[in-house]
């Protein structure tokens, strides 16, 4: 229900705007740092910052924060504008890149120096962290914090010259070392880096920090509601000090709300990164990632994705979500709009004796059985057949519903068989089936027998080869971050990928393109593979049919 105010934020924003705040005006923005993918947590801060603009009529803005230039990229850049057009949302106006402030921060950071509230540090970056102080024992000022105007003012061109080493010195702004939050202890303005930019390239060795760069951004893009996640509650304080300090355009308010975790992976791109750089997974992009760029791989819809992040909700308790709130929200989709059809994974051989060599038949099947308007798929059925191999059972279990030694099955949409024999090769392994099909049995029951269920099924001689990529959880613990003794690798999943090459689909899938969604009957719902071509087709399971993880 989009009229009812499901999160806090929205709360808020209702109160503001009956208060006649910033001119009844809603603006937002996304802010990533272009340090690697975007992952499902982000989802949730898209959906949120984008959500609350679409609701109120708002803006919201797709910006980069890139101070850090070391570790950022265009690589990073485009996938991240790709992953939130590919969500469904549109930013306002042109990208935006905190870089494009570099020029007004810098005046702003002399504005500071001007009036006595920012100052050149020369301490080590060890001994500042002394000087610092802890949570329980108030800070010490520096011996450079009385620096005067014109001293800082210097030393300050010199840093942007280019004039000093590294970590040589620092420009802080000079506010409280003994205050109880250790973020209004002289927090760092500006930092020396000799690194390229990619935005900026060489014009710039001094980089200002987070926390001088954010809130000045949102006020130079007219930012209302400033949305971040609760780890910046402490910095609030501070973001608050550089609003009321500068002669800055606007007044935005930061609010906080709490992060996405998911169990069974990990949701940070640093981890992520690793997983990357060490080979554990093919690319960002890997289906098994929590990276929007691999859920769209692994088969996941925007709409799955927009209605998770709707599901859980904002509010300020932090928390870890269950994996199978994403799965079910991706199975009721595609349940919903996937096209049904037949693949056999692991094949298992059923000739058909007393059908000829020479006959072949097509039956008609719902593309999916409550829809009708998507139609109808056509299958071939011929005397060479192939069912799933775990269809087959030679001694079967108790209330076995699918094929063993003289039992009949339904093939689904078509006859039904019954297998006579059983041949094997010389290690003892079933190799092939072979079968009678009851003739009478075309789209009726028999009268005097009751067949012993329904499999799928595909023709041998008629049918489309395949690979067919099975994907599981990453990690086999809930939490495998949560364990401050062991490490998050000990915890990888060594079957979260099993490939079978052997799978034949239903021919009419001969032609299926990358990012097309099926649900494989009684397997699960799988989806073309980027990287699938005609001459090798690829399908990666999105998700099993069921929640099958909890047994
Ligand atoms: P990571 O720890 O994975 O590097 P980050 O917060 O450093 O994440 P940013 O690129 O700064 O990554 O994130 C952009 C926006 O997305 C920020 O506003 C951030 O608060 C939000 N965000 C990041 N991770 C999550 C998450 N797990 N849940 C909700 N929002 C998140
Ligand atoms: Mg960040
Ligand atoms: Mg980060």
């Amino acid at each position: 229900d989009s009229t009812k105010p499901n999160n806090f934020i929205h709360q808020i924003i209702e109160d503001d705007l009956a208060q006649g705040l910033n001119g009844g005006k809603v603006i937002t923005r996304f802010p990533p740092e272009p340090n690697g993918y975007l992952h499902i947590g982000h989802a949730k801060s898209i959906c949120l910052n984008f959500g609350t603009a679409q609701r109120f009529n708002g803006q919201c803005n797709l910006r980069f924060d890139d101070t850090n230039p070391e570790k950022e990229s265009q690589e990073y850049i485009d996938s991240i504008i790709e992953d939130v057009r590919w969500l469904g949302f549109q930013w306002s106006g042109d990208i935006c890149y905190s870089s494009d402030y570099f020029d007004q921060l810098y005046d702003w950071a002399l504005h500071l120096i001007k009036a006595g509230k920012a100052y050149v540090d020369s301490l080590s970056a060890h001994e500042m962290r002394e000087f610092r102080g802890t949570l329980v024992e108030p800070g010490k000022n520096s011996p450079y914090r009385e620096r005067s105007v014109e001293e800082n003012l210097e030393l300050f061109e010199k840093m942007r010259k280019g004039d000093f080493e590294e970590g040589e010195c620092v420009l802080r702004a000079k506010i409280d070392m003994a205050s109880p939050n250790i973020n209004m202890r002289d927090p760092v303005v500006y930092r020396i880096r000799h690194a390229h930019h990619h935005q900026t390239g060489d014009k710039w060795c001094i980089y200002p920090s987070y926390d001088f760069t954010h809130g000045q951004s949102d006020a130079l893009e007219g930012i209302t509601h400033s949305i971040c996640t609760l780890e910046f509650e402490d910095h609030r304080p501070l973001y608050d000090w550089f609003i009321e300090n500068l002669p800055v355009p606007a007044r935005p308010r930061q609010y906080e709300f709490a992060r996405l975790g998911l169990n069974y992976t990990v949701t940070s791109k640093r981890k992520l990164k690793l997983l990357v750089d060490e080979g554990h997974v093919e690319g960002w992009n890997d289906p098994r990632m929590p990276t929007i760029s691999g859920m769209r791989r692994r088969g996941f819809t925007p709409a799955s994705i927009r209605n998770f992040c709707d599901m859980i909700g904002v509010t300020r308790a932090n928390g870890i979500v269950d994996v199978g709130m994403l799965e079910s929200a991706i199975r009721d989709d595609l349940d919903a709009n996937a096209p049904r059809a037949m693949c056999v994974v692991d094949p298992i051989k059923v000739t058909i004796a007393n059908y000829a060599e020479s006959d072949e038949e097509w039956f008609e099947l719902p593309a999916h059985p409550k829809d009708e308007s998507m139609g109808v798929r056509k299958v071939p059925f011929t005397r060479n057949l192939l069912i799933e191999r775990e269809d087959f059972a030679e001694e079967k279990p108790r209330k076995w519903k699918r094929m063993a030694p003289g039992d009949a099955v339904r093939l689904r949409g078509a006859y039904v068989i019954r297998c006579d024999e059983v041949i094997k090769n010389d290690q003892g392994e079933v190799v092939e089936l072979v079968c009678s099909y009851d003739a009478a049995t075309k789209g009726q029951n028999p009268t005097d027998y009751k067949p012993n269920g329904v499999i799928h099924w595909v023709s041998a001689d008629n049918s489309v080869p395949c690979e067919v990529r099975l994907y599981d959880r990453l990690f086999t613990e809930a939490n495998p971050d949560g364990d401050k003794e062991r490490d998050f690798h000990e915890f990888m999943n060594p079957e979260s990928l099993v490939v079978m090459t052997g799978a034949r689909a239903e021919i009419g899938l001969k032609r299926a393109v990358a990012e097309s969604r099926y649900q494989f009957e009684r397997t699960g719902y799988f989806c073309v593979d980027s990287t699938s071509t005609e001459d090798k087709l690829v399908f990666n399971r999105t998700v099993t049919l069921r929640d099958s993880w909890a047994k």
